[in-house]
């Protein structure tokens, strides 16, 4: 079935200064929708077109005749779930049963905070830094261009765009500096608390 980009779930501007406006036009309205586009077309008429999207990635994963589809269908699902990892006044700490269990599996907030930005930092090239639940614990983790959890059998609970096209406009080369940004300023943690609710 066609896979519609969702809206943005707040104003283009709402994450200034953080992320600007003009990061927001190329990166939701051009990169993303692209993806989605490309998925659309590339599915129509075929097999997968009845499928949900997430069920193509996880289908086609390793399939590698499909590569170009699954790129666009994982890129297309990547990003929907970026923009729902991160709001306008965003950042701080998890509260109530996320805090519990990224005491319990990460030892401290600090020492989740730590791993998160070494995944973001040292994902080398393209890719994303994600908060997953792996077989019932909390795990860091970093996928290469277009991959990501669902394929593992992972949850994922949140996920930090580290293409360049992300941050580029706003940070150039310091990556680290979005990062911490990310972290400080924009994370959603009530997303990740939802997705480890219904987990
Ligand atoms: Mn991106």
């Amino acid at each position: 079935m066609a896979y519609e980009q969702p809206a943005l779930p707040y104003d283009p501007t709402a994450l200034e200064p953080h992320i600007s406006k003009s990061t927001i036009e190329f990166h939701y309205g051009k990169h993303h929708a692209a993806y989605v586009t490309n998925y659309n077309k590339a599915v129509e008429g075929t097999e997968l077109d009845s499928k949900p999207i997430e069920e193509v990635i996880k289908e086609i994963a390793n399939d590698p005749s499909k590569m170009a589809i699954f790129n666009n269908a994982a890129q297309a699902w990547n990003h929907t779930f970026y923009w729902n990892s991160i709001k306008p006044n965003g950042g701080g700490t998890p509260t109530g049963a996320l805090a519990e269990k990224i005491n319990a599996d990460f030892g401290s907030f600090e020492n989740f905070v730590a791993e998160f930005k070494q995944a973001g930092a040292t994902q080398f090239g393209s890719g994303w830094a994600w908060l997953v639940l792996d077989n019932g614990t909390l795990k860091v983790t970093k996928t290469a261009n277009a991959m990501n959890p669902l394929i593992a059998g992972q949850v994922p609970l949140l996920t930090m765009d580290v293409w360049e096209h992300a941050y580029y406009l706003d940070y150039q080369n310091r990556r680290p500096d979005y990062i911490d940004t990310f972290i400080t300023k924009l994370v959603n943690w009530d997303f990740a608390a939802a997705n480890l609710a219904a987990a």
